[in-house]
């Protein structure tokens, strides 16, 4: 007989496959590069004394610098823990279970679609398209015939993990085309490392557009768990509704707001033009010997003989990839994450070493 959780749990759920995230890998590499962290690392002091406290809803001090960093107002902002809250948030508030679909364009960002899985949300896939673009007219399609309806559709650019960027025409169709309809999620957590302009400046104009950002990438914070969801108030004020009572832990909330000091954000910016420049360096080398995709984020998608054998040659140097193999399209591709320069010379030595065994 089976344990009582086993009994227990939901059905559709049993045979959920969760996200392989970062830490829960294991595994005892020594160079990091399979989850898109930022490999810098900065100093914070932690003022305990209003922990015996909840914490604010939304900070205020956090959401002002947000705003203010973002170009959005303060009602255009919640504060969540990490992007994927965002995302979880947007498919709990506008989807109904067992009823509503989401549109997702692969090869993409994994958490939209186990997102909508645990929440009986339907997912409806319309692929990327020449150059790894959305198929705007797929997707126009896709809501049309779908046979329930279809809350929202969600466009990542850059695009993780491919590293293009979504072009602005293609989005601003999407949004004309869906007005009064669905809502477009333009997932925006690796913006800083992309020379396209942000999608926000589009926010006044379309009642439609919600942006995700965080400050897992950029401002190199993935472990406090910080991300943002930007769109018009009525949005914002359906999901706040929704939210769990104290989203932003007080820690999280005082580095946070610290991280967008003036002085941070140009440290930040200086950290990211080294990233891209170490970006630039990783696919020169790589561009004539294998096939590397363009990439506007802290990460390069290649694909090599076999991504297995390259995965198990790259560990034993003590660097640990992402194999992308699974996704559509992606069969042997292998994401790389930016590292520090050390980390870059030690990938690039191990890599080429692998693609000359294996020629
Ligand atoms: N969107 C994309 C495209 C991502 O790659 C990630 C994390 N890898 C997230 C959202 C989630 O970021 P966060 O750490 O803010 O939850």
């Amino acid at each position: 007989m089976s344990d009582l959780a086993t009994r227990l749990i939901r059905p559709e759920l049993a045979d959920l496959v969760p996200y392989e995230s970062a830490r829960r890998l294991g595994g005892d590499g020594e160079i990091w590069l399979n989850a898109n962290e930022n490999p810098y690392t900065h100093e914070y002091q932690l003022d305990c004394s209003r922990f015996n406290r909840y914490p604010e809803f939304q900070p205020p001090e956090l959401i002002t610098r947000y705003a203010e960093y973002a170009g959005v107002t303060a009602e255009q902002l919640l504060a969540t823990r990490g992007a994927d809250e965002g995302i979880e948030l947007l498919i709990r508030t506008f989807c109904a279970p067992n009823q509503d679909q989401i549109i997702l364009c692969p090869p993409t960002y994994g958490m939209y679609e186990i997102s909508a899985k645990t929440n009986i949300v339907g997912v409806t896939k319309v692929p990327l398209g020449d150059d790894y673009q959305v198929d705007v007219d797929g997707i126009l399609k896709a809501v049309e015939t779908s046979k329930s309806p279809v809350k929202l559709v969600f466009v990542c650019s850059p695009n993780n993990p491919t590293g293009h960027d979504m072009q602005p025409e293609r989005i601003t169709a999407l949004l004309d085309a869906l007005r009064d309809e669905a809502l477009v999620v333009v997932d925006e957590a690796y913006i800083e490392f992309s020379a396209q302009a942000s999608v926000l400046n589009l926010l006044s104009q379309y009642p439609n557009l919600v942006v995700l950002r965080t400050l897992s990438k950029a401002f190199a914070l993935a472990g406090i768990r910080c991300g943002f969801t930007l769109a018009n108030a009525p949005v914002i004020q359906q999901l706040a509704k929704v939210i769990a009572p104290y989203p932003v832990p007080e820690p999280v909330a005082q580095v946070a707001t610290e991280a967008l000091s003036k002085d941070n954000i140009s440290k930040v910016q200086q950290e990211v033009a080294t990233l891209n420049t170490l970006r630039a360096k990783f696919a020169d080398v790589f561009t004539p010997l294998t096939q590397v995709y363009p990439s506007s984020g802290n990460y390069v998608l290649c694909r090599v003989p076999d991504a297995l054998k390259c995965m198990t040659a790259m560990a034993h140097a003590g660097i640990i990839l992402r194999n992308q193999s699974k996704q559509i399209t992606l069969q042997n591709c292998i994401r790389v994450t930016i590292g520090t320069e050390q980390e870059m010379t030690r990938t690039i030595a191990a890599l080429s070493q692998y693609l000359k065994e294996s020629s």
